[in-house]
């Protein structure tokens, strides 16, 4: 029977991530409603092109690092923290700062959410090993 979860270990965000440049995680985790990618962009390094999806939105989380993000024409600063999403049809472009920029990126469909964790999570009568009582 196959196991109800994945693990991958992607080493430290910082250094091993570094080196990868871009690791996409969805073959690796079997994932089959959204794709995610982590990324590192060298100081002062930018994707060479703007570009749109067919079907699917972004979520951009920018975990470490300063840079610039550009959508429709739009350009904004952006730094560790900033979370943007960005609708398909929407033109956009990433460049990292002068320290480097890492970043999570997460597409699925848009309008494929029919239900979020409030509505969709059950609570299973299992425990965890550390929720039993000595
Ligand atoms: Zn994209």
């Amino acid at each position: 029977m196959a196991k109800n979860y994945a693990v991958m270990n992607l080493g430290t965000f910082q250094q091993d991530l570094a080196v990868k440049g871009r690791v996409m995680a969805g073959a690796d985790l079997g994932l089959t409603g959204c794709e995610i990618s982590f990324n590192h962009t060298p100081a002062g390094q930018f994707t060479p092109f703007v570009h749109t999806h067919k079907l699917n939105e972004e979520v951009y989380i920018v975990i470490a690092g300063k840079g610039a993000f550009m959508v429709d024409g739009e350009e904004f600063a952006i730094r560790e923290g900033s979370v943007i999403r960005v609708a398909p049809a929407g033109e956009r472009a990433i460049k990292a700062g002068p320290d480097g920029l890492t970043h999570i990126c997460i597409q699925a469909q848009a309008g494929s959410l029919t239900q979020a964790t409030r509505d969709d999570g059950v609570i299973s009568e299992s425990k965890a090993s550390w929720m039993k009582e000595a």
